[in-house]
């Protein structure tokens, strides 16, 4: 047990230290999700360099939602401590233990465990976690929760079930993006991280998986898909889901979330539904919670060259 744990701090704030790197720090406890803590994996590099000391060490527990891999990296977790607590995906426990992790728990949606006085829920992902050689396990998304309540989304697209989470979250983490100029499939682009928050409804969002990683041989240019994620996702935010206050961090950059949160309702509020669009996504959007059918397929993704 780290010495956060007995630290009587009770403020709560987040870095995004990169793509789905977060450091959450909530009622003196400091977890860390999905850590990619070096400057380049395998074809992917990170724009800007994480500096010795902007990588967090001391962490209670780290969270996995996946094992793709920018979201589970070995290198990354033994920096920290082969000893640090793991909860991971059901499936992906003996791939890291056979890499030299100690403390691993596994879950699968719906499962709870704590840290400290922070309670973890597992939830359900919508994303497809295969690959070619790697362990077969679930995809999760994770909510952390405290004085204050954290959705980190994991990978995934849109999902119905998205609903039921929504009533008491403070913050959610949503990805909008990748590391390259197109998005693959199971994943929330802009606009669909917008339409998630019709459903989620939290007071605050913060978009994730964007900014950080492109291929090896993308750095030059400085391409569109690194900076318009993120401020595409606010527009379509501002449009869609106008109630839910949004903030770009870049990475390695810390927000302190208590006098932010303070100072915003206590919750969602729907008599500030706007008329027009957001009220046609959100019929849209109930129309499949309702019934319990997939949207339509999406048209294609946005692009960023
Ligand atoms: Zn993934
Ligand atoms: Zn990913």
């Amino acid at each position: 047990m780290h010495d956060s744990l007995a630290t009587s701090s009770q403020h709560c704030a987040l870095t995004y230290v990169g793509h789905a790197t977060v450091l959450i720090e909530l009622d003196g406890v400091r977890i860390l999700t999905d850590p990619l803590l070096r400057n380049r994996v395998t074809f992917l590099r990170r724009r800007r360099p994480l500096g010795e000391h902007a990588a967090p060490r001391a962490v209670d527990a780290v969270l996995i939602s996946h094992c793709h891999l920018d979201h589970l990296d070995l290198r990354s977790l033994r920096r920290l401590d082969r000893g640090v607590r793991l909860i991971v995906p059901r499936g992906a426990g003996r791939y890291l233990a056979r890499g030299g992790m100690r403390n691993i728990e596994e879950l699968q949606a719906g499962d709870t465990t704590t840290v400290g006085g922070v309670t973890i829920r597992a939830t359900y992902a919508q994303h497809d976690g295969a690959l070619p050689f790697g362990p077969r396990a679930d995809c999760l998304g994770f909510v952390v929760g405290g004085r204050r309540q954290v959705y980190f989304a994991g990978d995934t697209d849109l999902f119905p079930a998205m609903a039921q989470l929504a009533g008491h979250l403070d913050v959610a983490l949503l990805p909008v993006w990748g590391w390259g100029p197109t998005l693959g499939a199971d994943h929330l682009d802009p606009r669909r991280a917008a339409q998630a928050l019709a459903l989620l409804r939290p007071r605050l969002a913060i978009p994730i998986h964007w900014g950080t990683l492109h291929p090896v041989f993308m750095g030059w240019c400085n391409p569109r898909f690194l900076t318009e994620p993120a401020r595409a996702f606010i527009r379509y935010a501002a449009e869609l889901a106008p109630q839910v206050l949004t903030r770009i961090l870049q990475p390695s950059t810390r927000l302190a979330l208590d006098a932010l949160l303070d100072s915003l309702p206590a919750g969602f509020s729907e008599e500030r539904l706007p008329d027009g669009s957001q009220q046609a996504v959100g019929r849209r959007l109930r129309k499949y919670v309702e019934f319990g059918i997939r949207p339509v397929r999406r048209r294609k993704h946005h692009r960023f060259y």
